[in-house]
């Protein structure tokens, strides 16, 4: 197994610490895969992502049994006739991204590291900081300033040192860089190690296996730097290599109207991200005015012959009275998911008879 550059195709082993190519390329993931054997997992009595462990970077007696909370497997919930959604707030850490939190932390505990950094607006530096904690590894964790402060106590309470940045979601990310740069650590991030999409692929095949081998038609997601997006895409790919499906479901992504740096250049027909003007949203999750993987989540999204759109503030906020009016109790961002699905349905009016799953990402509490 070995990062591979996506631009100039370098590879580089996994203990080379590295987080991205000599020629500025971003890295992805390369080592032999089998395919899932439904029938067994069917049956599994491992109530967790790890029952894929045959597609992912990790064989059954391994370091991962030591690590693993139980992630994953989370319940699908059925909202009406054609809805569905993925209740991720059922996480050890109350959000989805402890899917790949946990890959990441297994790696670096397997590789003998005891000291990783990471960025994030708050959920990905919280899954890290947990499995961190677990692992034994020392974990240094930066935010934004304004990043939740339930978020940042739950950082703290796992024991990681926590840096507030002042400034923006990209200030944050520059400074944890620094630190990455000047102390040769590893570099725990969501975005640029490819290793986190390999946790994030198994929502997509809990999904197939709960749907009874059926896929849906669309995967609602919501997109700041894609890491949903990016895994679900990379396990509609290997289902279809292996031949387990035949066509591949509709990314239909979502971003807040107030930083939405992707809409504007699917709209425009582009195959680059450009920053562009952005503005406060209550979604703190997807904030990202300079995604780092902008051009790889264009073409996933154009892959799957896609779609993406910007949802309001108030859409946001009317979009948990009426999910926590059904019972479900979601963080703010999580919200744009179900506001996204709404804004989707007018703009599509034949989706009413498609299979559609969205995903609860975070839980309620972890907004203030
Ligand atoms: C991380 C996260 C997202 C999606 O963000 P990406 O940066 O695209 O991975 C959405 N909602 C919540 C609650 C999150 O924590
Ligand atoms: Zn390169």
């Amino acid at each position: 197994m070995n990062y591979i550059c996506i631009d100039c195709r370098s590879r580089y082993s996994l203990d080379s610490n590295k987080w991205k190519c000599k020629c500025g390329g971003l890295l992805n993931l390369e080592y032999e895969k089998k395919a899932v054997d439904f029938a067994k997992t069917s049956l599994s009595r491992n109530h967790s992502l790890w029952k894929y462990i045959d597609v992912l970077p990790f064989e059954m007696e391994d370091v991962w049994q030591e690590i693993t909370l139980g992630e994953g497997d989370t319940p699908l919930i059925k909202i009406s006739e054609n809805l569905f959604a993925k209740a991720e707030y059922y996480m050890p850490t109350l959000s989805f991204k402890d899917r790949g939190a946990v890959l990441l932390i297994s790696i670096a505990k397997k590789l003998g590291i005891n000291r990783v950094i990471a960025d994030s607006s708050g959920n990905a530096g919280t899954a890290i900081a947990a499995y961190g904690a677990r692992a034994g590894i020392q974990c240094d964790i930066f935010v934004p300033e304004s990043t939740s402060s339930k978020k940042i106590k739950q950082i703290e309470a796992h024991g990681a040192v926590i840096h507030k940045v002042p400034g923006t979601r990209e200030d944050t990310a520059m400074a944890a860089i620094a630190m990455v740069e000047n102390t040769h650590s590893f570099y725990a991030s969501h975005i640029y190690n490819p290793i986190f999409w390999e946790g994030t692929k198994t929502y997509v095949y809990e999904v197939f296996e709960q749907l009874n081998g059926k896929m849906p038609d669309v995967f609602i997601v919501p997109v700041g730097n894609g890491t949903l997006l990016m895994g679900a895409y990379i396990a509609f790919q290997e289902l279809m290599e292996n031949g387990q499906i035949k066509r591949m479901p509709k990314i239909l992504a979502v971003q807040a109207e107030n930083c939405a740096p992707i809409v504007h250049s699917f709209t425009k027909g582009r195959n680059t991200v450009e920053p562009v003007k952005s503005f406060e949203t209550l979604a703190e999750g997807i904030a990202i005015a300079v995604p780092a993987r902008g051009t790889e989540i264009l073409q996933a999204i154009r892959a799957t012959d896609g779609d993406i759109i910007g949802v309001t503030e108030e859409s946001i906020i009317q979009a948990r009275k009426e999910l926590a009016l059904k019972g479900i109790y979601v963080e703010i961002t999580s919200a744009a998911n179900y506001a996204g699905y709404l804004k989707y349905v007018e703009k599509y009016p034949g989706l009413k008879n498609q299979q559609i799953v969205f995903p609860l990402c975070g839980a309620g509490l972890k907004s203030n």
